[in-house]
């Protein structure tokens, strides 16, 4: 079995100062064998990382489509930002990559609880506040993706995550989870316990047993972030 974090960003990232030499040995400090590099709108810390030979690393991309945010993974080259997310997914599978929704209803830390939507006959229904924030959650783009990200390390409340791993029941998708690390202590915070896998296809099959453990970052890590964006460093 492996341990992967699926969803970790880098100083890459315009909002993350974790360099690409420190990632390694928090992994071990966090009992995590591998993550997925998922930058926003860039691959190359992830190619760098991977290069490096330190840790395990899965090519990602976090990708702003016209109508909201896309994880690629296992990619090789750059998905352009801003175009609609069916071309965003078609340019994501002409590589052979996997297609993910990440924190699909919002990390908020001050959204209400019961805004999320309902669950009634073994159904969950989003709430029109959840699909105005989110207009990737739609039939015909669900029906497209892999896998929705269904413990994000850093949303508010656990409830958040449970009717996530609803839309992804209701939707036959597969789930996942990611720390979302925008700081290097994060990384381990949400992570996927799979078997060994080679490849975009042996991973898929690995993700369908997976174990997915997680627990919530602080609310106040949010602040790290716009502070790294503030104090932005080049040197990584
Ligand atoms: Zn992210």
């Amino acid at each position: 079995m492996t341990k992967i974090d699926l969803h970790v960003h880098t100083c890459y990232s315009s909002d993350s100062n974790t360099s690409l030499t420190a990632i390694a040995e928090q992994c071990r400090r966090a009992s995590v064998d591998g993550v997925a590099i998922t930058d926003h709108n860039c691959i190359e810390g992830a190619l760098r990382l991977r290069e490096m030979g330190t840790v395990r690393v899965i090519v990602g991309e976090e990708i702003r489509t016209a109508c909201g945010e896309l994880i690629g993974l296992f990619l090789e080259r750059l998905i352009p930002k801003g175009l609609s997310p069916m071309e965003t997914i078609r340019l994501v599978r002409e590589q052979g990559g996997l297609v993910c929704v990440p924190h699909p209803l919002g990390r908020r830390p001050f959204s209400s609880r019961n805004s999320l939507g309902t669950v009634a006959d073994g159904h969950y229904f989003p709430s029109k506040p959840v699909l105005s924030r989110n207009s990737l959650l739609t039939d015909e783009i669900l029906g497209q993706v892999d896998m929705v990200e269904v413990m994000n390390a850093r949303t508010a409340f656990e409830s958040t995550w449970i009717a996530c791993r609803h839309l992804a029941d209701m939707n036959e998708l597969i789930p996942c989870a990611g720390s979302d690390a925008h700081t290097l202590r994060e990384i381990g915070r949400a992570t996927v316990e799979i078997a060994e896998f080679s490849d975009a296809q042996t991973f898929m099959a690995a993700m369908r047993k997976a174990r997915l453990s997680g627990v919530k970052s602080s609310m106040f890590i949010h602040f790290a972030s716009a502070y790294a964006k503030v104090l932005r460093s080049k040197a990584c």
